[in-house]
């Protein structure tokens, strides 16, 4: 996810607040001595004027446990209710453990770090029986910055469908990350090793179940392209480029949805993962027990909103590879978890993410893609 202009200093100190805030709850909310610790804390004063939203907060979570409120849906999403199917959380670390190891110096676009990621997703692709899209799985691309003409590249493998046909699905996931600063590695393994190594385990069970082609088991007859985007984090580049290369190679194409997987694997409390999209969800309810009705993955429909007026939204729109899709009216829905601790510091490491989280949410993302097209549309 890219450091967007609506992240000031004061953002991320309030967001901590917010966060510390916010993990307190949970307890709170099943304490009988409720009121003793809201006293507490406000004898503390820590929050300030944001205690005054909290405790609001709370009383309507209070108010409303008996219907479907907060107090419930914190109880459900947790660590223990999840039960994997065939997610490989060893596979997965195996993955996240590479891109974000100190030899791919923080993947930054126009590195060296960069370029053996690319090596790297390219020689995973192959291995799986991907084909290119074109003559190469690298898909190089050039940028404008202020003074300075840039390049990067995307990688990209596609899998036609068993029937030809003009329906496609995108999954996308920027490998891209911040690189360097002096002999400190910006490891990036939240932000998108993560997101990378879900999309390499999906493509290598949609190639298992295309080739055994279950009876019980059907995938829907579309053709999948799947993309390691380059230069997210200085301006979503990568997908701009896809977006633009798309219209002109593919121009009777219909885009069923383009899947955004941008850091997937470190969840906070709820333990939770957030889906945001380019439409109403108007059948939202419908889908959603089919994503996670074996592995109980708590799946939210946006993410939590700061409290207090000081703190501004963050534009969950323009924040990641989605928003060029957005923009060319191309269906998407994006997979993420809210900022951490660890966002964008060299703590982003392998140690700090959530391995069955993140099988977790590969299960869950495969079975997004394979919807049925009448839940995709308005
Ligand atoms: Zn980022």
């Amino acid at each position: 996810m890219r450091d967007s202009i609506q992240w000031p200093v004061t953002r991320r100190i309030f967001l901590s607040l917010y966060q510390a805030s916010y993990i307190s709850i949970a307890p709170l909310l099943n304490d009988h001595r409720i009121r003793q610790r809201l006293a507490n804390l406000k004898n503390a004063r820590i929050l300030g004027h944001q205690l005054q939203d909290l405790s609001m907060f709370i009383l309507v979570c209070l108010v409303s446990a008996n219907l479907s409120g907060c107090a419930n849906s914190l109880e459900t999403c947790a660590p223990s209710e999840l039960k994997l199917t065939w997610g490989n959380p060893s596979e997965l670390q195996a993955t996240v453990t590479k891109l974000s190891s100190a030899e791919f110096e923080g993947r930054k676009t126009q590195t060296q770090g960069a370029a053996k990621s690319r090596d790297y997703i390219k020689q995973r692709f192959q291995a799986l029986g991907l084909q290119p899209w074109g003559t190469d799985f690298v898909v190089p691309f050039e940028y404008h910055t202020p003074f300075t003409l840039n390049s990067g590249a995307n990688v990209i493998a596609i899998a036609m469908a068993q029937t030809p046909t003009n329906r496609w699905r995108i999954v996308v996931a920027h490998y891209d990350h911040l690189g360097m600063s002096g002999s400190q590695v910006y490891h990036g393994a939240d932000d998108n090793a993560s997101g990378v190594a879900a999309m390499l385990a999906i493509a290598a069970r949609w190639q298992q179940q295309q080739q055994q082609s279950l009876p019980t088991h059907t995938l829907p007859n579309v053709n999948l392209m799947f993309v390691a985007t380059d230069a997210e984090e200085p301006g979503l580049y990568g997908s701009t480029a896809l977006v633009e290369q798309l219209k002109i190679r593919l121009p009777q194409a219909t885009f069923e949805l383009m899947l955004n997987l941008d850091m997937v694997s470190h969840p906070s409390r709820p333990y939770a993962i957030y889906l945001e999209g380019s439409r109403n969800f108007n059948q939202f309810n419908q889908f959603k027990p089919l994503l996670s009705e074996q592995n109980r993955l708590c799946i939210k429909l946006s993410h939590p909103k700061p409290i207090g007026r000081s703190i501004q939204n963050t534009n969950w729109l323009q924040v990641s590879d989605h928003y060029p899709f957005n923009k060319a009216n191309i269906p998407w829905l994006y997979l993420g978890v809210p900022i951490h601790r660890q966002y964008h510091t060299p703590e982003d490491t392998v140690a700090t993410i959530d391995i069955t989280f993140l099988a977790a949410v590969t299960e869950s993302a495969f079975e997004l893609i394979q919807l049925n097209a009448e839940y995709l549309k308005n």
